[in-house]
Parts: C-alpha cells; sequence; structure tokens
C-alpha cells in the first residue's frame, strides 16, 4: 500500500507590493504562510498550503508548530487513498488549527491526484466549470492607486471588484463608490464589504446609503456575533447580505440559516479547515439555496489552486472567487508557472493533482524561508 513517507515544512515570507487597509489587520509589505510537503513512498510529491490571518483564524507559526509537533506523527505512514480517514484522524489529534488541517489535505489530493493522472476537481467529482469569474479588492489607502488599476484592469475583462468599506469615513466611502460608478457606470460589479467595521446600532442608514450604488452583496457589514442585526438587514434590504466572519463551517451556516441572518456565504478553505469540509458547507448551503463565494486570506499559488479546484467541483460557487493576490499583489509566488487568468477569470488548470508545479528552485528564489522543518 501507498503510504506517505516524507513530510517537509517551510514557514516562508513573501513580500507584497501594494499596501492593503481592510479595517482590522493592515497589511503592508510582507506576508507570511506554511508550505508542506509530502512524499509518498513510490515518490510523488504534494504540495499544500496554510495561510492563515492572525486576526481572523490564526497565526503563520501555530500553523507550521501544530504540523510540525502534533499532524507529523499522523501523516506520516498514512495510506494515500485514505484522504477521508486521515482527516478526522487529524480532528481527533487537534482542535482548531484548521489551516494546518487544510495543508495536509491539500497535499494528499496532490499526491493522490497524480498517482492516478486525474485533477482534484475530479477526485471531489469532476469540474462544473473550467473557468471563475475574478473579483479585485479595492482596499488600498491610496484610492486613487485603485482607480488607476481599475482603469488598466476594465479594458482588460475584469469587471467584478469588492470595495473595503467602513475603514476611512463613510463621507470618503460614498464618494469612492460615487466616482466608481462615475466611472465605469453599470459595466462593473460593485460589491461592498465592512469586515465587521460597522456597530448594528444606526448601521442601516449607512447600508442605506451605499445600497443607491447597486451593490450585488454587502459583505459582513457587523460584527461576526451579531447575527440577529445581520437578520434585519437581510429583511430590510433589497441588496443580499454575504456572511464572511460569521460563517466558518457548517454549524455557523446552520445558525445563519435558523435565523434568516444572510443571502449568501463567504467560504475560504482556510476558515473550513478541509476541501472535504468546504463541500460539506456548500451541501448546507446548497440546500438552503444560498450561493457561495470563494474568500481568500493572504494566500499564495498553492491554497489558491486548491480553491480553484474546489470550486470548479462545487456548483453552488457560484458568484466568483478573489484570489487576486498572485496575479496583482504578490511580486513574486513560489509557483514555477502561475494559474492563469482570462478575461478577468480565473482558468482552472489541466493537470494532475492541483495542476501547478512547485520547485525547491522556485520556493528558494521566491519567498524568504523562516524556519523549515
Ligand atoms: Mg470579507
Amino acid at each position: 500500500m501507498e503510504t506517505i513517507s516524507n513530510l517537509r515544512l517551510f514557514l516562508i515570507e513573501s513580500p507584497i507590493k501594494m499596501a492593503r487597509q481592510q479595517g482590522v489587520g493592515h497589511v503592508k509589505g510582507t506576508v507570511k504562510r506554511v508550505l508542506v510537503e509530502l512524499t509518498s513512498s513510490s515518490g510523488i510529491v504534494g504540495w499544500g498550503e496554510a495561510a492563515p490571518w492572525e486576526v481572523f483564524t490564526g497565526t503563520a507559526e501555530a500553523a507550521f508548530a501544530a504540523i510540525d509537533v502534533y499532524l507529523r506523527p499522523v501523516v506520516i505512514g498514512a495510506p494515500v487513498n485514505r484522504i477521508r480517514l486521515l482527516t478526522q484522524q487529524m480532528k481527533k489529534t487537534l482542535v482548531g488549527h484548521g489551516e494546518a488541517r487544510l495543508a495536509i489535505e491539500t497535499a494528499m489530493f496532490d499526491i493522490l491526484g497524480k498517482s492516478c493522472g486525474l485533477s482534484v476537481a475530479d477526485l471531489l467529482g469532476g469540474r462544473v466549470r473550467d473557468t471563475i469569474p475574478l473579483s479585485f479588492s479595492i482596499a488600498d489607502p491610496d484610492f486613487e492607486a485603485d482607480m488607476r488599476r481599475m482603469t488598466e484592469m476594465v479594458p482588460n475583462g475584469n469587471t467584478i471588484f469588492k470595495v473595503k468599506t467602513g475603514v476611512k469615513s463613510h463621507r470618503d466611502d460614498m464618494k469612492h463608490l460615487e466616482a466608481m460608478r462615475m466611472a465605469f457606470g453599470d459595466t462593473i460589479d460593485l460589491r461592498i464589504d465592512y469586515n465587521q467595521a460597522l456597530q448594528p446600532f444606526n448601521a442601516i442608514s449607512t447600508l442605506r446609503d451605499v445600497d443607491q450604488f447597486r451593490p450585488t452583496f454587502i459583505e459582513q457589514p457587523v460584527p461576526k456575533d451579531c447575527l440577529t442585526a445581520m437578520a434585519s438587514f437581510a429583511s430590510d434590504l433589497d441588496t443580499p447580505i454575504l456572511a464572511d466572519e460569521s460563517c466558518f463551517d457548517a454549524r455557523d451556516l446552520m445558525e445563519i440559516i435558523r435565523l434568516r441572518a444572510a443571502d449568501a456565504i463567504s467560504v475560504k478553505l482556510m476558515k473550513a479547515g478541509g476541501i472535504l469540509d468546504a463541500q460539506a458547507l456548500m451541501a448546507v448551503a446548497d440546500t438552503a439555496r444560498m450561493p457561495g463565494y470563494g474568500g481568500t486570506l493572504w494566500e499564495g499559488g498553492v491554497a489558491l489552486a486548491a480553491g480553484t479546484q474546489f470550486i470548479a467541483a462545487t456548483p453552488g460557487m457560484s458568484l466568483g472567487c478573489e484570489f487576486y493576490m498572485p496575479h496583482h499583489v504578490l511580486t513574486e509566488d513560489v509557483l514555477e508557472e502561475k494559474i492563469r487568468n482570462v478575461n478577468g477569470e480565473v482558468v482552472v488548470p489541466d493537470g494532475p493533482g492541483l495542476g501547478i508545479t512547485v520547485s525547491e528552485a522556485s520556493l528558494k528564489s521566491n519567498a524568504r524561508i523562516l524556519a523549515q522543518s
């Protein structure tokens, strides 16, 4: 039986091109991530990535320790074709640390796919889509810089833009939304994300203001535990409310459905803690007729390849994705070749496993290795 014989782990830091102001955890300069390389007994290599964000799910340093100290003993010797069994064992071994479990699960799927010539999407039931509409986030502290980016991107087919509101003043948010609609009219699909910035008290008047700009959805306007406020916005506004921080997993979603606190959800593999668990979450969402949106934290090419394969094989993930990091934010990535973006869509890669290549050389030349094991 083919089993996992080796695990290598890298805590890396990648430079980013632009500052990102999100309301919490402003990012500037670099982002940290963990890469896992698994090798099977016949020599097949698979990659996975844990990209937590300290204000959202946890730290890269904690993910590194979780894998190195606690998950390594259950992963070494695990049969490559028993991924679900391994995910159960990892959950028994370690509470939380979903990103660490996801990284291992991703590398397992990469190996299993390569061993039989199938993509991860094939292993998840096969593709239902070959491309995924790409959303770019408007989060530069310098709004004019974002406007210049949009002016370049829109003619190239990028038409989905998600504005990070609630960071600057409401007056500034209104000015920026108006400038975007004035410049691009209805050619752009505008979305709004508050990242929990508003308090329920009087939030509705703020939301009614931004609603004039006809956003496709308003994401997480209030703190994650304010589900009854979310429910009141969902019933008062025509614009759908999308839950991000309020919805990590299927249990959160069950509560959201019970309270009718959102119309759609952001699914992030780092929140769900696994590709299989993300599909399980979407099974609940599908049942409630709630579409999913492919969100991200500060993920690089390996994690986004996993996200791309997941969305390709999951029908309910119909609101596109924000996998713009490798092309627009990271100065370099550890993939030998980026996953292609064409006409504002992410192209699901052909090829077995994740459909990507990571080499020792591409890793070492494109990221600073802070620790390895
Ligand atoms: Mg969000």
